[in-house]
């Protein structure tokens, strides 16, 4: 029987998705996103069915991340790129996680923790190349590629890539970004170094700009089946979303026309209505903004969230139709099942759907099917 509240996560659709986008981007090697949880779906499971679907790497943000996947048994290579000014990189060294390098402190601290594991650390430098964030900027450029060549001589660490992030602020934007991105090549190549594998673009370049795909692409919110844009469906981009969102309905009621429903009345029935009480709020990550503006999925049609959503639970009207307590109700899954998409979602809470579906709180189990 299905859960009172539940994430269902179709692990065919992760396989199936990169499949298809491995076929689409053709690059040598594809890199399947699985930080923050998997983008809550799960980060282990959705990694093995990412490596199965053809991906070749993992990436994630943190290094507790990347040693969670080895710790499953994931053997696949796996890059971490968001470090604790602290970080104890010897985990990540001795675990064969490659590190994303973001300063010459970070390229020091790698080849410290090799050095002293008698080990040689695999990094790849990532280049601030416009997203002003943690990438190196241009300015030191030089400075860290001639460290990087030097550590590698000595054989403490291999400079396993290149890589960059783009804005996709603009397509003007991100032509600007690819040019910083080949004076850095050209950075490195002048440094001696000879990277196998360098990596531009993620989900929204992988699909649209083939000239960032280079020699692998990292592939994040697409792998998940939904569509880095808002004016592409995952079904135009061939994807399937994996995620269901459902619940079970708790409680039904008639109430009379002028009734004021949850906290502070701000939906007050229009006519008699009947009402079904849906067991997830804003503590299980549905987004609070969205009161009164989602809809779900109930018995083949969609329904009006009414009222607050509070912490626990919100209130949805089905007007005139019927509706039972232990009913199935479906926030968000696969749109062409009828039922409403996490961009649904988000466009109702003003935010994307990268928001929606990592936002997804603790007390939501996650069951997967399909493994
Ligand atoms: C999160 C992230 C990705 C994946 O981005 P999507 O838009 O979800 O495909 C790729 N690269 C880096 C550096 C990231 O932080």
């Amino acid at each position: 029987m299905s859960g009172f509240r539940e994430a269902v996560i179709d692990l065919e659709a992760i396989r199936s998705n990169v499949r298809h986008l491995s076929a689409l981007v053709g690059t040598p090697h594809v890199m399947a996103v699985v930080k923050a949880n998997g983008y809550g779906h799960g980060a282990v499971p959705v990694a093995v069915a990412a490596l199965q679907g053809g991906a070749d790497w993992l990436g994630v943000a943190d290094i507790e991340e990347a040693l969670e996947l080895r710790d499953a048994g994931i053997s696949a290579p796996i890059l971490a790129w968001l470090h604790d000014p602290d970080a104890d990189f010897h985990s990540a060294v001795s675990d064969d996680v490659d590190l994303g390098i973001s300063s010459a402190r970070q390229l020091q601290q790698a080849a410290d923790a090799a050095l002293e594991l008698g080990l040689t650390a695999a990094v790849h430098l990532k280049l601030d190349t416009g997203l002003s964030r943690n990438g190196i900027p241009e300015c030191d450029w030089a400075e860290v590629m001639a460290l990087a060549a030097e550590h590698e001589r000595a054989g403490r660490l291999s400079v396993r890539g290149i890589f960059s992030h783009l804005s996709n602020a603009s397509a003007d934007d991100d032509a600007e970004s690819l040019e910083r991105f080949e004076r850095g090549l050209e950075a490195a190549r002048r440094a001696g170094l000879t990277p196998a594998l360098v990596h531009l673009a993620a989900s929204a370049a992988a699909l649209r700009l083939p000239a960032a795909r280079y020699s692998m692409v990292r592939l994040g919110i697409a792998v998940y089946g939904l569509s880095p844009f808002d004016d592409e469906s995952s079904a135009q981009l061939g994807l399937i979303p994996a995620m269901t969102l459902r619940g079970r309905v708790a409680a039904v009621r008639r109430v009379a026309a002028g009734a004021g429903v949850s906290y502070d009345h701000l939906w007050r029935a229009p006519v008699d209505s009947t009402l079904a009480l849906v067991p997830l709020g804003y503590a299980d990550g549905i987004p609070r903004q969205a009161s009164g503006l989602a809809r779900v999925g109930l018995r083949d049609d969609t329904h009006p969230v009414v009222g607050r959503i509070a912490m626990d639970q919100f209130v949805v009207s089905v007007g005139q139709a019927e509706v039972t307590v232990g009913d199935d109700v479906v926030l968000f899954g696969d749109p062409s099942t009828g039922v409403p998409s996490a961009s649904d979602w988000a466009l109702a809470a003003q935010t994307i759907n990268y928001d929606i579906v990592t936002r997804i709180g603790r007390r939501v189990p996650r069951r997967h099917i399909n493994a």
